[in-house]
């Protein structure tokens, strides 16, 4: 049997793993911190092994800044798939990174659409990202991709939960040490009384 641990800490399906690796190049605070890309050297590498950008091309300071700047966007916007309403000052940033951001429809041999990049380099690697979204919003896979409810944590994780009611990214970790601390606020509530 699986337990709610190995079901919640699923990656997501097909390329919306990608947006979820993005998100999670970030998590954690203090000494649980997970940093992947603090400099436009790693995030070249980064888009290089996750096929999003040619070897050989460029990557500056300002489109380093973008590209954080969609990855907490979408963390925001994520966030939403389980709590909160989404802020518009983050679906602002996702309108105007989108917005420079070309996509086209590419028909496949099998008959099926995707939406590629109409431009190259770094630009490109942002309108990828954005159509993966974009998919993954109208294949209905989105709504399962949220964000740990730990504030310390907010790790993107899959929530492959029958009743979509999965919390943490992990039950064993965040959830129980979350479990553990409501139950201490209890009994001290309790003794107050
Ligand atoms: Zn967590």
């Amino acid at each position: 049997m699986t337990t709610l641990h190995e079901e919640q800490s699923k990656a997501a399906p097909g390329s919306l793993a990608v947006v979820q690796a993005l998100v999670n190049t970030q998590y954690g605070q203090g000494r649980r911190a997970h940093t992947e890309l603090t400099s436009p050297d790693q995030l070249h590498a980064w888009l290089v092994e996750h096929c999003l950008l040619a070897d050989g091309a460029p990557v500056t300071q300002g489109d380093f800044r973008r590209v954080l700047q969609l990855r907490e966007a979408l963390r925001s916007l994520l966030r939403a798939n389980h709590e909160t309403a989404m802020l518009a000052s983050h679906i602002d940033v996702f309108n105007r990174l989108a917005s420079d951001a070309p996509l086209t429809v590419l028909l496949h041999a099998d008959g099926l659409p995707t939406l590629e990049p109409d431009i190259a380099g770094v630009d490109g690697a942002l309108a990828h990202l954005v159509g993966m979204v974009f998919t993954s919003m109208t294949d209905g896979t989105w709504g399962r991709l949220k964000v740990c409810r730990n504030e310390r944590c907010q790790k993107a994780f899959y929530d492959t939960s029958k009743n979509r009611s999965g919390a943490w990214c992990s039950m064993a970790g965040c959830g129980s040490r979350l479990k553990a601390s409501a139950y201490r606020h209890r009994r001290t509530a309790h003794t107050e009384e």
